[in-house]
């Protein structure tokens, strides 16, 4: 099946000039934009943790996107831009091709949409889950990168979109913020960010960990999604705390100089709708407040990986 996979894989990535050495060869070649720092991320996929291939709404088409994706919102977490992806594979034996292509079918048009080249890959079969791991390489201007680490006390804590109850189905359809970020980073000062991909608590903690910074978080101001309201009024668990803590919303979470992220919430990226949710102070952790400044506790919850603190 290999050999005749890959074939039909080689005849449908498009010549792109990036690539001085297309995929096909021992390895590719890639040409580095002049003048840009490369940015690398990798994310490995697996059935059973990352979706369901046995659920109907888990397609390989789906989870093709979603592999793909989910690195593009990691290069959009640095404002960079996207330039080249590697996909390795390992497919169930029984049903290898049909998945295999399923795969590319997800991965292509997003690909095409962020002018990201397919550099190479590589496809296993086994007796196992289905697994796939995509490499994305990026690039930026030298310094420009955001970062985790660079959140000040005064700077004012922007999202990018409403977040909660991706489970409903939005976590497959990871919608990456690669352009949005690009022009923020053009426009705008930013400081620090992330992207929500473990949930919003745990993963403002960890920009505030790396900031050495704390986190004050307006709850009322929290952008609720439709999706989690829906959660809600199936397990009664109140749709803040689904946008607090699901996870897999893949906005992005950013700390800027407070009026850049008034002009940004004023003057938005097209189809952008961000919120200033909150304040960095100094000091160590997160916490909300209520709409009149009493504080409330907030736990960072969300997806622990193993091997997580
Ligand atoms: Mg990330």
């Amino acid at each position: 099946m290999e050999a005749h996979f890959v074939d039909w894989l080689l005849g449908r990535i498009p010549a792109d000039p990036r690539l001085e050495v297309p995929p096909g060869d021992d390895a590719a070649v890639l040409r580095p934009p002049p003048l840009r720092r490369t940015v690398i991320a990798v994310d490995m996929l697996t059935d059973g943790v990352d979706f369901l291939l046995a659920s109907d709404e888990a397609t390989p088409e789906r989870i093709g996107h979603k592999a793909l994706a989910v690195n593009l919102s990691d290069l959009a977490a640095m404002a960079a831009r996207p330039e080249a992806a590697v996909v390795a594979v390992a497919l169930p034996r029984e049903r290898a091709a049909e998945i295999g292509r399923g795969l590319w079918t997800g991965i292509e048009p997003l690909a095409a949409a962020h002018g990201v080249t397919l550099a190479g890959g590589d496809t296993n079969t086994w007796d196992g889950p289905l697994v796939i791991s995509v490499t994305v390489i990026g690039s930026v201007l030298p310094g420009a990168a955001w970062r985790r680490d660079g959140a000040r006390p005064g700077d004012l804590l922007v999202l990018t979109g409403p977040c909660g109850g991706s489970l409903l189905g939005r976590h497959l359809d990871v919608r990456p913020r690669c352009r949005e970020a690009i022009e923020i980073a053009d426009r705008f000062t930013v400081h620090a960010a992330i992207d929500i991909s473990d949930g919003l608590s745990l993963d403002l903690a960890r920009l505030m960990r790396a900031s050495a910074t704390r986190g004050e978080i307006e709850l009322h101001r929290v952008p609720i999604h439709d999706d989690a309201r829906r959660r809600a009024a199936i397990d009664g668990i109140p749709a803040l705390d689904h946008a607090l803590a699901d996870g897999e919303d893949f906005e992005l979470l950013l700390a800027m100089p407070a009026d850049d992220a008034r002009d940004l919430v004023a003057d938005p990226p097209a189809g952008l709708a961000p919120a200033i949710i909150g304040t960095v102070t100094q000091g160590a952790g997160i916490c909300g407040r209520a709409a009149d400044g009493t504080p409330l506790p907030l736990e960072a919850k969300g997806w622990m990986h193993d091997g997580d603190e």
